[in-house]
């Protein structure tokens, strides 16, 4: 009877799972698909995270290092900033020593996305806030379509206001007409959300008009909402994939609270194909952070989920230091991580934890994980798969539960 039960509930979660997923999926923004490297980016293919290296790209030993401390964690595109000939020469280097793929951060000098790309790397960011020159922008779109690799038109709030303000002005529209610049017809829009959409528009109606359809977009802006209606606007103009992210986003707690705001509602609504979230801070929160909003919204999945109470004056154990020392013991057991380290647990089975304080919400969310514990006066109810299953002393509920997990 009590087998029977655990495979009962356990057949019901992963239907609600696969449920949830159809909606979600079904509700996405169909999209082009466009290949960096072997990862596949729109297309209904499922939400990738990346993130950026912010070692010297020259210093190839601390740049790979970090790049594999971010594989790690399940990163699955970097990208790396191209400011200088001796970067763009390190690339085949660092290419050769990872395994995820490269896109590289160009601005201002298309030279050094041409080597770049004669390098072998995987995908090519440009910024049309500062990368506008006709013919250098011809020859990076020929040398892209010969290695086969796309153009991320990448568009910041910061550097693209005042290019595309002084490109109606000047000779953009006047040279080239409606196949790249400012339509004449247009006015200049007066609110950030439309600057970003549009200036990308008309950037990616240049490479159309060069015949070239191997892109990716973003538009990132420091204002949340701001980004938020220009990904929405652009979404109606064009089935090009889009990567999302809130640029200049602070440190970790602004960071997390704008993305968290910012990509979420946008993958909500369906916009959205890669994600890298901005911190001023080391990138492997980047990651952790990215998969913590794709997993919350259901989007990807990347095995253990705990879920903690808050705790109060109900609580009489030590939740704060439970939930730490699990978190911890989880990430140093090889068969419970994703590559013996990850903070995100296996990756072939989604586990989900619930360790709470006491019996006014405990059990109802212990009953609803895989696992879970409800506090009592120094002891735990232990729970699996919604039965209540022994009393444990509290001095014996972190090694309890890891014992449970590792059975699932
Ligand atoms: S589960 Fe209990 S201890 Fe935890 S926050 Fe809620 S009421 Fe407080």
């Amino acid at each position: 009877m009590f087998y029977y039960n655990i495979t009962f509930l356990k057949a019901k979660f992963l239907l609600l799972y696969l449920i949830t997923r159809f909606i979600i999926i079904s509700m996405r923004r169909k999209t082009k698909a466009v290949l960096v490297g072997k990862v596949k980016i729109g297309g209904l293919a499922l939400v990738s995270v990346q993130s950026m290296t912010k070692t010297d790209t020259r210093d190839i030993k601390a740049t790979v290092r970090q790049i594999r401390e971010l594989e790690k964690l399940g990163c699955e595109i970097i990208r790396i900033a191209v400011p200088d000939y001796q970067s763009a020469l390190s690339l085949p280097r660092i290419k050769k020593s990872i395994r995820i793929p490269i896109e590289v951060d160009i601005h201002f000098n298309p030279k050094l996305a041409l080597e770049s790309i004669k390098q072998g790397i995987d995908a090519v960011r440009l910024n049309p806030g500062n990368m506008t020159d006709k013919e250098p922008l011809i020859e990076i779109v020929k040398s892209a379509k010969r290695a086969r690799i796309p153009i991320r038109v990448g568009i910041n709030s910061g550097s693209v206001r005042g290019w595309y303000r002084s490109a109606l002005r000047h000779e953009i529209v006047r040279r080239s007409g409606p196949a790249y610049g400012i339509s004449p017809a247009n006015k200049i829009p007066s609110k950030q959300s439309q600057i970003l959409s549009r200036a990308a528009l008309e950037y990616i109606r240049f490479l159309e008009f060069l015949n070239f359809h191997n892109i990716m977009v973003s538009l990132k802006s420091s204002d949340v909402i701001s980004t938020i209606e220009a990904y929405r606007e652009l979404s109606t103009r064009c089935d090009y994939p889009f990567h999302l992210g809130i640029t200049a986003s602070g440190t970790i707690i602004d960071a997390t609270v704008k993305s968290s705001i910012g990509i979420g509602v946008l993958l909500l609504e369906g916009i959205g194909d890669t994600i890298r979230v901005s911190i001023t801070g080391p990138p492997e929160d980047e990651v952790r952070i990215g998969y913590k909003i794709l997993e919350s919204l259901g989007l990807r999945k990347q095995g253990l989920e705990i879920i903690s109470c808050p705790t109060c004056a109900r609580c009489k154990i030590d939740i704060v230091r439970i939930t730490e020392k699990v978190k911890s013991r989880i990430e140093r057991i090889p068969e419970l991580s994703a590559s013996g380290g990850s903070a995100f647990g296996r990756k072939d089975k989604n586990i989900k934890v619930a360790i709470m304080g006491c019996v006014v919400n405990g059990p109802g969310e212990a009953e609803d994980c895989d696992v879970g514990i409800a506090g009592g006066q120094n002891f735990g109810f232990l729970f699996k798969h919604g039965i209540r299953i022994r009393k444990v002393p509290e001095s014996k509920i972190v090694s309890e539960l890891i014992k449970e997990i590792k059975a699932i």
